[in-house]
């Protein structure tokens, strides 16, 4: 398997897997109702690649050194019997991991099937434990209670580790970040805490709501003792931290702060089969009019060579005042 190499010898490890733009949540940070209302155009059916197509690419990606897939969205449990989609990938030679990223409020009627079809393990979103504050954040009147039993079905059904993904902004519910670690705190579950990032065009980031990964350490620290552990390989998107009680781990994604593009090893598949080198990217790579007009795998593995070996991507490192304004891919549309 010959893994390929940027311009910054970053290979290609890693490829995120987005089957849907629609969500049903709208949060304020990655889908603001005020902008994803009822007139937005979202992808027709005929648009979106089938989970034929997704397997084929996956299967090429992975001759070319991917070993890890997420399957993101939007919210990926949206889209229709996505099982199917999860049966075809996970038999799939050299496929180390398969994962996916959830909003958790329709985990609960689809975990046991997800884990039957060969998921390993899963991502739940759930930025608080407060359910006024998570309802202002996922601003689709969803409780938290659905989502905590989304996480017991998970466990119930074997997924594992579980992560909990808590986007942390400033005077929003930054308050609850101690209480949510203590929830999860000697549950085995990982709580991960995301620096607001300026993802997309409309989520209206500012630097000054975003809490740094440094505070959100000391925070937690103060109440529940935690110290640094090894990133556990390189590209690892998450600072580790355990708490000195033996309760577990947590996590940190510091995009902001303390940027981490020199070992990023991720690709973006959007829906309609345009592949990103990078979350803040303003275009991506049509791999699906290939796919629709008779490429050879060789002729499609030979287009990601091209596109991979010129990537340059490192936007972490260069955002600055005039960066932030750029357009760029939404989040909603490529998945985190
Ligand atoms: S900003 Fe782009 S290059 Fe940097 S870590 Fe994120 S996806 Fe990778």
């Amino acid at each position: 398997m010959t893994a390929l190499h940027d311009t910054f010898q970053r290979p290609l490890r890693d490829l995120r897997v987005s089957v849907t733009d629609r969500c049903n949540f709208r949060c304020t940070y990655c889908m603001p109702r005020e902008v994803f209302g009822p007139d937005f155009q979202f992808l027709q059916r005929s648009e979106l690649l089938s989970y034929e197509e997704i397997t084929r690419l996956a299967r090429i990606f992975i001759q070319l050194g991917v070993e890890k897939i997420r399957i993101t969205g939007g919210e990926p449990l949206v889209r229709a019997n996505l099982h199917e989609l999860i049966r075809m990938l996970a038999p799939l030679p050299g496929l180390r991991d398969l994962t996916l990223t959830t909003n958790g409020s329709l985990l609960r009627s689809q975990a046991q099937r997800l884990r039957e079809a060969g998921l390993q393990r899963i991502t739940v979103s759930l930025d608080a434990l407060d359910d006024d504050v998570f309802q202002s954040m996922n601003d689709a009147g969803v409780t938290v209670d659905t989502v905590l039993k989304g996480i017991d079905a998970a466990r119930e059904a074997g997924l594992a580790p579980i992560k909990v993904n808590a986007v942390v902004k400033r005077g929003v519910n930054d308050h609850g970040i101690v209480e949510l670690a203590r929830h999860f705190h000697g549950t085995g579950v990982i709580v991960r805490f995301i620096e607001f990032m300026d993802v997309g065009t409309t989520n209206g980031w500012r630097l000054e709501h975003v809490v740094s990964a440094q505070e959100i350490a000391e925070r937690i620290n103060a109440e529940l003792p935690i110290e640094p552990v090894e990133r556990s390989y390189p590209g690892e998107v998450a600072q580790r931290w355990r708490y000195r009680d033996g309760g577990g781990e947590i996590g940190i994604i510091s995009s902001i702060t303390q940027p981490f593009c020199g070992d990023c090893t991720r690709a973006r598949l959007s829906p309609e089969g345009q592949l990103f080198t990078c979350l803040f990217g303003a275009r991506g790579h049509d791999f699906r009019e290939p796919l629709r007009n008779g490429a050879s795998d060789d002729e499609i593995a030979a287009m990601l060579r091209r596109v991979w070996s010129v990537r340059d991507d490192r936007y972490s490192e260069i955002r600055s005042e005039e960066t932030v304004g750029l357009p760029r891919v939404e989040m909603s549309h490529i998945g985190g």
